[in-house]
Order: C-alpha cells, then sequence, then structure tokens
C-alpha cells in the first residue's frame, strides 16, 4: 500500500452489476481485467478501491431516455422520462443482478457484507466489501413481501426511485439548468417503504428523488439522511443535485453525501463531457463540507454509470483523485473521512442505531 492506493476507497454508487447481468462482461472479465467498462478486480486494486455499493438498477422497457447522454452534452437540455417497470420486469432484472454479484463473491474477490463489523474487516482485507443497494424500488411490491426477500438476500440500501417514476414516487429528470423541485412528493405506498425501510435498518438514499420526496422522506424517517452520489446544486445548477437547504437537512439528520463523478452534475455548465479540470470536484468537497461537515461528505462515482472526468477515466484513475486532494491541502486524517472513514460510521449508525 503507497500514497497512491492509500487511503483506500469505499464508494458511495457504481452500476458494475448491469453490465455482467447484461452479459457485457463476464465474471472472467471482471478478475482477469477487461478493456471495457470502468470497474475490474485488476483496475480496482490499482486504484485503490476497497469496495461499495453495488446497484441493482433495472434499465427502461419504455423509450424516453434513449439519447440522454447525447441531449446532455448541450448547454441546457431536459431528457424525457421513461414511464414506469413493471414489477415483473423489474424483478427479473434484479435477480440476475443479484446473481452477478453472488458470481462475484464465489471467486473470492469480493464480499457481500451485511453489518458494519463485516464490512469493516471485509474492506481492510484482500477482498472488495460490497453493499447491496436497490436503486429505484420497481421490484418491490405494495406489500413489501419481495423487500424481506431481498433483504434476506444480503439488501441494505435503498433509493425508492431511480429518476423514472415508481408506485413510491417521482424522480428528478436529468434537466440542466433546474431546481429539483420538478413533481409531486412520495406516495402512501412510498411513506409506508421509508417506514419498513427504518423497520429493517436498510439506508435510505435520496439521491434521485426530487425536492417534495425528499422533503417526505425527511419528514418521516428515524434514519441519517443519505445521498449515495449527488453534488452541490450552488455548484452544478442540475435537477439531480443538492441544495444548501437540503445539504443542511442533511446535517442535521448526521447523514451523509457521496461525490458523484458524473461531469453532468459536477461541471458549472451542466455538460456530461469529460474534458474538465479536477479541481471542480474539490470545490464540490469543500462546498459540501462546508455545509455538512468533514464526517460527512464521502466518494459516489457512479463508475458503469456515467462520463467521468477525463483525468480519472475509471476506477484505476482514483489515485489522481487522491493526489489532487493532498495538493489542494487535505491532510491525511481528512482523506482517510473521504475515502472511506466516513461511509463506514454512517452505516454503522444506519444498521446498528
Ligand atoms: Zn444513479
Amino acid at each position: 500500500m503507497n500514497s497512491d492506493t492509500a487511503p483506500l476507497i469505499f464508494d458511495g454508487h457504481n452500476d458494475f452489476l448491469l453490465h455482467l447481468a447484461r452479459g457485457k462482461i463476464t465474471v472472467e472479465d471482471a478478475v482477469y481485467g477487461t478493456k471495457s467498462g470502468q470497474i475490474d478486480f485488476l483496475r480496482a486494486r490499482k486504484g485503490g478501491f476497497g469496495g461499495g455499493f453495488f446497484a441493482l438498477w433495472v434499465p427502461s422497457t419504455t423509450k424516453g431516455q434513449a439519447n440522454g447522454d447525447e441531449a446532455m452534452t448541450n448547454a441546457r437540455y431536459d431528457v424525457p422520462l421513461p414511464g414506469l417497470v413493471s414489477w415483473e420486469d423489474a424483478m427479473k432484472v434484479v435477480v440476475d443482478e443479484i446473481a452477478a454479484l453472488r458470481a462475484l463473491e464465489r471467486t473470492g474477490k469480493l464480499k457481500i457484507c451485511t453489518t458494519a463489523d463485516d464490512l469493516e474487516t471485509t474492506f481492510h482485507s484482500e477482498k472488495t466489501a460490497a453493499v447491496m443497494h436497490l436503486e429505484g424500488a420497481e421490484a418491490i411490491d405494495p406489500d413489501f413481501s419481495t423487500l424481506e426477500v431481498l433483504y434476506a438476500a444480503g439488501l441494505r440500501s435503498l433509493g425508492p426511485v431511480w429518476s423514472r417514476p415508481t408506485i413510491f414516487g417521482h424522480g428528478v429528470p436529468f434537466r440542466f439548468p433546474s431546481t429539483g423541485d420538478t413533481g409531486p412528493g412520495l406516495t402512501e405506498a412510498g411513506k409506508e417503504l421509508v417506514r419498513q425501510c427504518n423497520r429493517l435498518k436498510i439506508m435510505l438514499d435520496v439521491s434521485h428523488l426530487n425536492e417534495k420526496g425528499f422533503n417526505d422522506l425527511a419528514a418521516l424517517t428515524d434514519a441519517p439522511i443519505v445521498a449515495t452520489h449527488s453534488n452541490a446544486h450552488v455548484i452544478s445548477p442540475h435537477a439531480r443535485n443538492l441544495t444548501d437547504r437540503q445539504l443542511a437537512m442533511i446535517a442535521e439528520s448526521d447523514g451523509m453525501v457521496g461525490l458523484n463523478f458524473a461531469t453532468a452534475f459536477l461541471r458549472p455548465d451542466g455538460r456530461m463531457s469529460p474534458d474538465m479540470p479536477i479541481e471542480i470536484m474539490l470545490r464540490h468537497l469543500d462546498h459540501l463540507m462546508e455545509k455538512v461537515g468533514e464526517d460527512r461528505v464521502g466518494f459516489g462515482s457512479d463508475f458503469d454509470g456515467a462520463i467521468v472526468p477525463q483525468a480519472i477515466g475509471d476506477v484505476a484513475g482514483l489515485p489522481v483523485l487522491r493526489r489532487e486532494m493532498r495538493t489542494h491541502g487535505y491532510d491525511e486524517a481528512l482523506l482517510t473521512k473521504l475515502c472511506h472513514q466516513n461511509w463506514f460510521r454512517v452505516l454503522r449508525k444506519t444498521w446498528n442505531p
């Protein structure tokens, strides 16, 4: 371990499992390395990536977001959101993604962690520490039977919506510039989902919720409010980012924000374009820390789900970020907090209140 790869990063969000479940890459690619995508175990080691939230995410079954990445290179955009995905369609994909995560576990390179002790022990071992996260709750039925089943399978974190609507609430569209106040709040089923997650100690993620949904969740939850992969709206006024008012509410709940590497949510001009200085990431970190405190900020890369700054490129590029943080004046204690300690703190508090 050297200063390039230490402190190890525990990361708030990636979409690696979708690539595996869709057969874009194989488990062998994951172990022995692949040129496609932004994550494999070889590059993870090179970058000092010790683990993170692995998202179960369901692609849309109707059109809408098809040309989203292209639209987001414009100066202004409002990408139309796709419609609801059915429980049946969602469940099939989620089951495939859980199977992919378990296949990774069988290689001996990764462990699905379900307790705070397990997470920290695994993270400091040779294995990648994975937290199973459901991004958008389409696979959850209104009676919450599948929530119990997914919990038993290892689920410990959940976002009620990805950006498209669910029976639980409404997400924000990929819109720039825009506030996050883009639609109605949580439905009654969504409010019950918050209570059920609190009961099971499943972490709730507000990252794709609109402002009213955020407020509804904040008013109800008895757990820290966590945005696994979102940035500062005052720097990049994207609908997906958090206003200072939301950041104050996160701080008050003793929650957490993971810095998203998606260039559209980092850049002040909102463009999904990789040609940008890393210095902008430091501006977000400084602002987030000013608003929520240095114990409540970490990373949520969105690797395999977004176009990230060119200088980082993929998970092997994380040493670039460590260097920039040191150059910017962050000391080793702060680096350790941002790289993993803060995530462990908030997960311990959520899982063992
Ligand atoms: Zn996301």
